[in-house]
């Protein structure tokens, strides 16, 4: 078994083989959602490609420490220094404490998550609950000369910064054509160069989130949360931040920034992120009418929608896709990948029917390393699925009678199954009936004896049949050869 991961680095542009910093632990920081509304497609997405990262690191044998925040403070509504708190302006217009809906939309988007079978990371820290680690961060960045105060807002220096470091080497700017696209945006006069960030920001007396410090009563700027949590649950430097490529730029940017600034040092192994959603090639968005909510797919109710997706579609669609690559929702792509998931479910079905024979027609010994090494491969798991997809022709010739399988060979393939499609790419058979089953069993021999009874007509024991099955909603219609029912 080859067991040397792959992932492609951000920050180095290209694949590096994954090597822990301190074995077999590893720690995962990976940029959780805003609070303020419904999760949609675009929130499956990084939940699920990291889900996959976290479920393999651990398959691997590491111990991972895998950190996702939420975010209930400091995203502003430009996603810049200026504008309202996302949060605070939703609490507002509904007459609530901007803590109700950041517990109600935390709910919800854990609700979502469980559906979509996305295991719990080991921390889930909020923003709200970390000033005082934000503060201490913007003090250590003052102290080292990145930041400047302006009437209690506090901004980080990104030319002081660049003359050190490399401001944009994550993105790939460059800190002189940001300045010539860049010049003069109203509202931020205060700030020395339009392209510094807000570390901390006076607050209007309205502003609803507020907190004390020397410089104000203020809020921290949004791209501090998750450089003082990632430093204060994973250490100065950890191996692993993740997130979706449209966070790249500036707030990871600004975060190798001011961990720079704060440590003198990177803070950050390996930048993973994943690629967008579009919906019929256009992007996501709030005002384009394509903005679909994850309730919305697994109930159907959306105009865009043809019908309802479940869970486990939405997932196996992601993962069809590789995380670096674009992934166009459509409803054809989604019933194709619905059809796929069902072929995949009942393969792996009848492979738990199949009875072993003395000897193997067919040849399986490198399946399993295959899947290793597809995923392996900066986890490329449309390769990995079609491996998958490839032995379920096997298995189903091995069912009709066409080929054989030896017991040794069978017990691998059903091992390679489960890790794989149940324990990595974390699937759920969503149809799983075996209940079902016997509860159909059960009433065809209720409805046999009562047959039973009125061919000897013991009527009161044929009636008392048939009433109480009414009675739990099973209606019952007599046929010349039998029985016929159904449940109401
Ligand atoms: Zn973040």
């Amino acid at each position: 078994m080859n067991n040397k991961l792959l992932i492609y680095n951000t920050l180095s542009r290209k694949k590096e083989v994954f090597i822990p910093i301190n074995p077999p632990n590893v720690g995962l920081y990976v940029c959780g959602p805003t609070v303020y509304g419904d999760a949609h497609l675009g929130h499956a997405r990084p939940a699920i490609c990291f889900d996959l990262l976290f479920r393999y690191l651990k398959h691997l044998g590491y111990k991972v420490r895998y950190v996702r925040n939420i975010t209930d403070v400091g995203h502003l509504e430009n996603d810049t220094d200026t504008g309202e708190d996302k949060i605070a302006k939703k609490a507002k217009l509904e007459q609530l404490e901007p803590m109700e809906i950041a517990q109600f939309y935390t709910e919800s988007y854990h609700e979502n998550m469980n559906r979509l079978n996305v295991q719990i990371p080991s921390i889930e820290p909020r923003a709200s609950g970390h000033i005082m680690e934000q503060l201490d961060m913007i003090d250590r960045i003052n102290k080292n000369g990145f930041a400047y105060e302006i009437d209690g807002s506090v901004y980080f220096d990104v030319e002081k910064y660049n003359a050190k470091h490399n401001y944009g080497k994550l993105s790939g700017r460059v800190l002189d054509d940001l300045k010539s696209n860049t010049r003069e945006l109203e509202g931020q006069d205060e700030k020395r160069n339009s392209f510094d960030f807000a570390l901390w920001k006076k607050a209007a007396p309205e502003h609803i989130m507020q907190w004390k410090s020397k410089w104000s009563d203020g809020f921290p700027g949004w791209h501090l949360e998750c450089s003082a949590m990632g430093e204060k649950y994973l250490g100065e430097t950890f191996d692993i931040h993740g997130g979706g490529m449209d966070l790249l730029f500036p707030h990871h940017e600004c975060e190798i920034a001011q961990s720079i600034a704060a440590n003198g040092k990177e803070a950050v192994k390996i930048w993973m992120h994943n690629n967008m959603i579009t919906i019929d090639g256009k992007k996501m968005g709030k005002s384009l009418g394509n903005f679909i909510t994850l309730n919305e797919f697994f109930e159907g109710k959306h105009k865009t929608l043809d019908r309802a997706y479940s869970p486990m579609t939405i997932r196996f669609f992601i993962l069809q896709a590789h995380y670096r690559s674009t992934v166009d929702f459509s409803n054809e792509a989604l019933q194709s990948a619905e059809k796929g998931f069902k072929r995949l479910m009942t393969g792996i079905k009848t492979l738990g029917k199949i009875t072993a024979s003395d000897k193997s027609t067919i040849d399986i010994t490198d399946f399993e390393s295959k899947c290793y090494k597809a995923i392996n491969d900066d986890l490329n798991s449309p390769i990995l699925i079609s491996y998958l997809f490839d032995n379920v022709k096997l298995i189903n010739s091995i069912a009709a009678g066409k080929d054989k399988i030896s017991a040794k060979d069978l017990e691998n393939l059903r091992k390679t199954y489960n890790t794989f499609v149940f324990d990595i790419l974390g699937l759920v058979d969503e149809n799983d009936d075996t209940s079902n089953d016997i509860l159909d069993k059960v009433v065809d021999l209720l409805l046999n004896i009562r047959l039973d009874a009125k061919a000897n007509k013991d009527f009161s024991t044929s009636d008392k049949i048939r009433d109480e099955l009414s009675a739990m909603g099973v209606i019952v219609s007599d046929k010349k050869d039998g029985f016929e029912w159904k449940i109401e």
